[in-house]
């Protein structure tokens, strides 16, 4: 048995803003193909890791003057520096304490399934097949999971499984998922990235599941800011609903591959760095999509678009450049003016006038 205090402390100290601690048995009901309980199976307990997203990062796409440092800072960054130093930090302690601590770093595309909606087919990765496309001799397609994994033993299922970070979080008592399906936490709202690590300790005190005041509001908010119209609106009944180990999770049924399109490249009216003229052109209908022609969002659908687009933002960091940040900065505005997680954090609103700004053209 391990003190949660020793290891939450050492959380915090490593670099953490959040560490929630929970028999991962919680996850007794997840589907097997994405159920962490597969990964190590001995393992008794499962600590989540929270990393705020400083909410400056979001400032230049607020201002409309600079939109390099969210996608850089706050997915390369968080993902790829930041946390997986802790998880080796935390790691450490737990395993000077004779248990094992298998860590497990935010990824994406690795599993049996896809990490787009938990389909076995072959979803299309397409911004990496597009590379495939253009230096076909040298690479090998990539898709939303990995196509050939196979099960080990009869045991159990194919490597490498993906879990759900989200519902992960909730389950290790650090939050609630919002209407948009971003995870909303007490301290730092929809602004934070996780991480997680498995081990077969048990710990003398586990964190009960989040069950104060919603920390969504069902405002709205995320649904009228989303660039490509990608969340349902509230009352539209198309909601996805979950249950972790009794508690009821429920958001909008996002359209994802939509969110893909306009998420990295956001569209005529809120991508700067795109000329007008490529809007009202349209070359071979590559921008229907995201032009309104087509409300048929799929991989053959988001690969026109990037191939047609990703020119006009070069200098990749391994992760899509989010340019729209719709969503998250529509919550964090006004969670902070109506109440909720985000008041009183910060001495001014991130929101200082009273729209977000649109290209008029
Ligand atoms: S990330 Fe952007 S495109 Fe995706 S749901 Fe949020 S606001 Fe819409
Ligand atoms: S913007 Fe409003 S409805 Fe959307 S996730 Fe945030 S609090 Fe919930």
């Amino acid at each position: 048995m391990i003190s949660s205090k020793l290891v939450k402390e050492a959380a915090i100290a490593a670099g953490a803003d959040l560490c929630g601690i929970a028999p991962i048995t919680r996850m007794k009901g997840a589907p097997d193909e994405m159920n962490p309980m597969f990964l190590f199976p001995e393992a008794k307990s499962m600590i989540g890791f929270v990393f705020r997203i400083p909410r400056g990062v979001q400032r230049g796409i607020e201002e409309g003057t600079q939109f390099y440092q969210y996608p850089s800072m706050a997915y390369g960054g968080i993902n790829e520096i930041f946390a997986p130093a802790v998880l080796y930090s935390v790691g450490k302690v737990i395993e000077d304490e004779g248990y094992e601590a298998f860590v497990y770093r935010n990824t994406g595309a690795r599993g049996c399934v896809s990490d787009m909606d938990g389909s076995p087919g072959n979803t299309l990765s397409p911004e990496e097949q597009i590379e495939v496309n253009e230096n076909a001799k040298t690479s090998t397609a990539h898709h939303r999971n990995v196509q050939f994994t196979r099960a080990t033993r009869e045991d159990n299922v194919p490597p490498d499984l993906q879990f759900q970070f989200r519902l992960a979080a909730v389950a290790c008592g650090l939050g609630e998922i919002g209407w948009s399906k971003m995870l909303l936490t007490p301290e730092f709202g929809p602004l934070q990235r996780v991480a997680f690590l498995f081990t077969d300790a048990e710990f003398d005190e586990y964190d009960e599941m989040y069950n104060g005041k919603p920390l969504c509001r069902k405002c709205g908010a995320c649904v009228r800011e989303c660039p490509g119209g990608c969340i349902p609106a509230i009352n539209s009944g198309k909601t996805i609903t979950v249950n972790i180990d009794g508690k009821l999770c429920e958001w909008g049924d996002i359209d994802m591959w939509r969110c893909y399109a306009f998420y990295t490249h956001a569209g005529r009216y809120y991508n700067p760095f795109v000329p007008k003229e490529v809007w009202d052109k349209n070359e071979n209908g590559a921008l229907d999509l995201m032009e309104g022609v087509t409300d048929l969002a799929n991989e053959q659908e988001i690969m026109k678009v990037y191939t047609a687009l990703q020119k006009y933002f070069p200098s990749w960091v391994g992760y899509n450049m989010a340019k729209c940040g719709g969503c998250i900065r529509a919550c964090v505005s006004m969670l902070e003016k109506k109440g909720g997680c985000m008041e009183d954090r910060f001495e001014q609103p991130l929101r200082t006038r009273k729209t977000a700004w649109k290209l008029d053209r």
